[in-house]
C-alpha cells in the first residue's frame, strides 16, 4: 500500500517512534508477567478501565504528534488491540490479586491480543520500510529500483581490482509449483528462498528481487572460484528447504544460478546479461546447478546462440 504525502524523513521518524512504543510495550509486559508468576502486587494503573491509557506505550500512542503515523490505516488497529489486550491483562491481574487461579483460556487471551497488536505493528512497520527503502513487499528483499546504481558503485571497485561476482538465480519449475501447490505456497517458497539468501549472505553482500521468481546477487570483493563455492553451498541449502501446500503436504523446491565477474570494461547491463546467459545454460543443462558464464556463450543475443 502506498504512503501518501509522506517524506522520507517523516517515514524515518515515524519507524523510530515505533521502535521505541515496542520496546516500552516490551518492558511493561516483562512487568505483567513477573507480577503474575511471582505474585507481585500490580501497578494498580494496570488493573484500571483506563489502563491503556496509563502505560508507556499508551502514553505515546494517545498524543502522538507524527500526523503521519496517526493518519496510517493500521494505527487506529494497534489502537484496538492495545486497549483489548489491556483489558485481558486488568483481568488477570484482578485474579492473581484475589488469589484466584488463571485459567489457561484467560492467559491465552491475554498472550493472543499480544501477538496481534505486534502483529498489526510489524505490518505498518513493513510498510514504511517497504516505501522507504524501495523494498520489494513480498519477499523484503530490496527491490531492483535501486540495483543499477548499486552495480554501478562496484563497478568503480572492480576497476581498482577489486573482483565482483554477479549472480542471476531464478527457481525452477515455479510455474507447476504454483499450479500444482497453490499461488500461496509460491509466495512463501518465494519467502522462505529470500529469507535464507539474506540470512546466508555476508553483510556487505546485495541482493535484489529481480521480476517475479528471479533474483540477482551481487558479491563485492569475491573471486568467481570462492563465489562459485559460496553459491553452490546456496543452492544445495535452498533445496532441502520445505514448505507447506494447500493440502498440507510439504514439498521442495530447487534453484538455477549463472554466475560471471563484473567485467569492468562493460556497463553494468552487459555483465549482468552475461549471468543471465549462463543461468540459461543451467536450465538448459538439466536445472538446479550453478553455471559461470564463459566466452563461448556470447556477449549478447537470444539463447539461439548457446545450442
Ligand atoms: P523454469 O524452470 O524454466 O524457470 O520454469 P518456470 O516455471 O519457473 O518459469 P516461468 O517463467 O515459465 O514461470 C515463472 C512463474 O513464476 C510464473 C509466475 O506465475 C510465477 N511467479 C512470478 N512471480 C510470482 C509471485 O510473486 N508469486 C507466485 N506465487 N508466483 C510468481
Ligand atoms: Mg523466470
Ligand atoms: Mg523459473
Amino acid at each position: 500500500m502506498a504512503i501518501p504525502n509522506m517524506s522520507d524523513e517523516q517515514m524515518r521518524m515515524a519507524l523510530k517512534e515505533l521502535e521505541q512504543a515496542i520496546y516500552n510495550h516490551n518492558q511493561w509486559a516483562e512487568a505483567i508477567f513477573s507480577a503474575l508468576i511471582c505474585r507481585l502486587p500490580p501497578d494498580q494503573r494496570d488493573t484500571r478501565a483506563d489502563a491503556h491509557h496509563m502505560c508507556r506505550f499508551g502514553q505515546w500512542f494517545y498524543q502522538v504528534g507524527n500526523t503521519a503515523l496517526k493518519d496510517h490505516p493500521g494505527f487506529a488497529e494497534i489502537g484496538h488491540e492495545h486497549e483489548r489486550m489491556h483489558q485481558y491483562a486488568a483481568d488477570l491481574l484482578r485474579s492473581s490479586i484475589e488469589g484466584v487461579p488463571i485459567s489457561i483460556t484467560d492467559l491465552d487471551r491475554f498472550v493472543n491480543a499480544r501477538k496481534r497488536l505486534h502483529l498489526e505493528i510489524a505490518t505498518v512497520q513493513h510498510e514504511f520500510e517497504v516505501a522507504l527503502f524501495n523494498l520489494d513487499p513480498l519477499t523484503g528483499t530490496p527491490s531492483r529500483t535501486g540495483m543499477l546504481s548499486t552495480l554501478r558503485e562496484q563497478l568503480e571497485f572492480a576497476r581498482r581490482e577489486r573482483a565482483c561476482a554477479v549472480v542471476m538465480m531464478d527457481l525452477d519449475h515455479f510455474k507447476s509449483v504454483n499450479d500444482k501447490y497453490g499461488h500461496p505456497a509460491g509466495d512463501q517458497v518465494l519467502i522462505g528462498f529470500a529469507r535464507h539468501i539474506m540470512a546466508h549472505l555476508r553483510p556487505y553482500d546485495k541482493f535484489f528481487r529481480y521480476g517475479g521468481e528471479e533474483f540477482l546477487i551481487c558479491l563485492p570483493d569475491t573471486d568467481l572460484h570462492t563465489a562459485g563455492s559460496v553459491i553452490d553451498r546456496l543452492r544445495q541449502e535452498l533445496a532441502t528447504l520445505s514448505f507447506e501446500a494447500q493440502d498440507k503436504s510439504r514439498f521442495q523446491v530447487t534453484g538455477s544460478f549463472g554466475m560471471c565477474l563484473l567485467d569492468p570494461d562493460m556497463p553494468v547491463e552487459q555483465s549482468i546479461e552475461r549471468a543471465d546467459k549462463a543461468l540459461y545454460v543451467a536450465k538448459e543443462s538439466g536445472r538446479n546447478r550453478v553455471v559461470h558464464w564463459d566466452a563461448s556463450m556470447g556477449l549478447s543475443g537470444g539463447p539461439g546462440k548457446l545450442a
